[in-house]
């Protein structure tokens, strides 16, 4: 398969409600897709969205890292994704989000073209279908958060994730305990997520206050730079403790494990593409750390297609998925993702088995 033509779009859907993170509010997805053609005619989409406080990335840079590379890959065997994408990395350093960009249409058009599902390019399928993890974080207290989560675990729902980090620690905990209780403390997975919102004394404060509460574990609790800060929560608690926005390579999973760090949240845009995610998966395993796969929020069905075939893919999965394109108001694939029972299917088809709305795609553009 010889790449034709790599053409990066930059596009912008509004999300159904803004979303809190612990110190911005996502009101919607600026992401770039990159729409790849291969000489025999197959077309093959990827999807990345800007992430500027996670990857440094903005949907501007995205796009222009994108059309600097272009040329540099038209005209290239398009067989070997690694080749590919290690002559990326030659021409522009760094830009993980653009390149998991190039990196998924790749991984599509390959499939297309030798009628192969992308899971089967990424070392075989291991599973059809997982638990995908239920974001509860209401930003209208405890009892909107308990009744909401009953509400998802009634449709289906086996894995919960409390968003905390805003407000009091305190605070943040009684609503952990309480979440936690009302699904039946213990007989489903429950976590939280603090997105670097507090400091290491904050944290501690939270796990403390949340006592014998069975958390499946507590993500990012302190901000990236401070590895000296997690692994100091992570020694005050019995809880696990996950990373997320520090992890950005294969170094960082070791440096997270060395403090005694129990797990990460795996993104394509972190690690630079699907099969950079399978290799933290394989790291992970090997290491004895758990994993959550998990796209950015938030992207539409193109990247979760691709998640599903990563998830299927994956070594081993304990802290379930996350996918983000059902918080947009539109979605840009004709099929939707099976997401029945609280749980994901794999899309069926070769490559990502993503059929894309190209008009969709086209409404949603934006100059940049
Ligand atoms: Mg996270």
């Amino acid at each position: 398969m010889k790449i034709k033509t790599i053409e990066a779009i930059g596009i912008s859907i509004p999300m159904v409600k803004p979303v809190k993170m612990s110190f911005e509010e996502v009101r919607a997805a600026n992401n770039v897709l990159v729409r790849l053609e291969t000489a025999e005619g197959v077309v093959g989409w990827g999807e990345a969205g800007s992430a500027p406080s996670m990857t440094g990335e903005t949907l501007q840079g995205m796009v222009a890292a994108v059309r600097h590379l272009a040329p540099r890959l038209e005209g290239v065997d398009g067989d070997d994704i690694a080749a590919v994408m290690e002559r990326s990395d030659l021409y522009l350093y760094g830009n993980a989000g653009a390149k998991s960009a190039i990196e998924m249409a790749l991984h599509d058009a390959l499939g297309k073209t030798t009628g192969k599902p992308a899971c089967e390019l990424l070392g075989g399928k291991r599973r059809e279908r997982a638990p995908l993890l239920r974001l509860i974080g209401s930003g209208k207290g405890t009892a909107a958060d308990v009744e909401d989560a009953l509400k998802a675990k009634a449709d289906g729902y086996i894995a919960f994730k409390v968003k905390v980090g805003v407000g009091d620690p305190r605070d943040d905990a009684e609503r952990t305990r309480e979440v936690c209780k009302a699904l039946g403390n213990g007989k489903v997975l429950v976590c939280s997520d603090a997105n670097q919102g507090w400091n290491p004394d904050q944290a501690i404060a939270y796990v403390r206050a949340l006592g014998d509460t069975p958390l499946a574990f507590f993500e990012q609790p302190v901000p990236v730079g401070d590895l000296e800060g997690i692994g100091r929560v992570a020694k005050a608690t019995s809880i696990p403790i996950g990373a997320d926005e520090g992890l950005h390579s294969m170094d960082d999973l070791k440096r997270h494990h060395e403090v005694g760090i129990a797990g990460g949240s795996l993104k394509t845009i972190k690690l630079g593409g699907m099969r950079a995610v399978i290799e933290a998966g394989q790291l992970c395993e090997h290491l004895g750390m758990k994993v959550n796969l998990a796209c950015k929020m938030a992207e539409s069905g193109i990247a979760a297609s691709a998640m599903t075939h990563i998830a299927a893919a994956m070594p081993a999965l304990d802290w379930g998925v996350s996918l983000t394109n059902t918080y947009l108001t539109d979605d840009l694939i004709k099929r939707p993702l099976d997401l029945s029972g609280g749980h994901v299917a794999l899309t069926a088809g070769p490559g990502i088995g993503a059929d894309v709305d190209e008009a969709k795609v086209r409404r949603y553009a934006r100059e940049v």
